[in-house]
């Protein structure tokens, strides 16, 4: 069963205006329930202005965005419910911390939903403990963590709200090769054990060929592939004219993983590659 479903999904920047630009352009797709998304396309080809609609950030110009079957903006006093239900993390989310303990930080988006103070600290815990945050570091001020550790209570606080669609939006960026592989094991555990859907947007090839079941490829404002993964990375020349580079050691990840080998073990390959 779809989680979420595009229908001739469009969406103009500047409508109306001599700047009017179609960034999503009549996009209709299927991402099933449980299924590790990735989702790819060079800069500009409208990844992030697909993915703030289907939590609602952004309302289309024209077309529609089911949700388990329900257009999303069929009551639009709603939206605000949808935005619990398709948790979004932005880029850099560590400049989004504000409050004075990290505990307070990733219980900022459960208490927002109502749940009472203690629920949410519970469910504060538990996603600091699947983002692999030690308890000694809940009680100290957000700023005092690593890059790496601001990046995961972020992380944390968008897990806590127990989303049925968890979308990362390059979460990888600007980490070290150790906190980025900590981090994509740790994604995937989470979707191991939650079997919520997961849409990862990344330009990094390898990233995807270690973790997406199945990839979608943007192009200007269209979705132009969408397959499974070994099937979508044996298009290497059509990805290339589309200004995608597949690196060789995709192919290497991708024969691991058809051999049953953890996403822990491709992490040493990729870095002795
Ligand atoms: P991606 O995430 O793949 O880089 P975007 O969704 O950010 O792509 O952008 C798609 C297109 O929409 C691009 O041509 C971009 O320049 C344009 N665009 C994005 N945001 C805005 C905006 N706020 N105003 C006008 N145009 C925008």
């Amino acid at each position: 069963m779809p989680v979420i479903e595009t229908n001739e999904l469009t969406f103009l920047y500047g409508e109306g205006t001599p700047f009017c630009k179609t960034a999503v352009d009549h996009v209709s797709i299927s991402i099933e329930q449980g299924e590790f998304l990735g989702l790819i396309g060079h800069t500009g080809s409208g990844k992030s202005t697909l993915i703030q609609q289907f939590n609602g950030l952004l309302r289309p110009t024209s077309g529609r965005v089911l949700l388990n079957g329900k257009d999303i903006w069929a009551e639009p006093k709603k939206i605000r419910s949808v935005r619990f239900q398709v948790g979004m993390v932005f880029q850099y989310p560590e400049h989004q911390l504000f409050e004075e303990t990290v505990l307070k930080d990733i219980c900022f988006g459960p208490q927002n939903m109502g749940l009472p103070q203690d629920e949410a600290a519970e469910r504060a815990r538990e996603a600091a403990r699947f983002v692999g945050l030690p308890d000694e570091l809940l009680g100290k001020s957000p700023f005092e963590l690593s890059g790496g550790e601001k990046r995961r209570a972020a992380i944390a606080g968008v897990i806590a709200m127990d989303p049925d669609v968890l979308i990362l939006d390059e979460p990888t960026a600007g980490l070290d090769p150790r906190g980025r592989d900590m981090l994509l094991t740790q994604i995937s555990a989470y979707h191991r054990d939650r079997n919520n859907t997961v849409i990862l947007v990344s330009h990094s090839m390898e990233d995807i060929a270690r973790v997406a079941d199945r990839v979608l490829v943007m192009n200007g404002g269209k979705a132009v592939m969408l397959d499974r993964t070994e099937k979508i990375f044996a298009r290497g020349r059509e990805l290339e004219s589309l200004g995608l580079r597949v690196p060789e050691v995709t192919k290497i990840l991708l024969t691991l993983r058809e051999h049953g080998y953890p996403v822990e073990a491709s992490l040493t390959v990729d870095q002795a590659v």
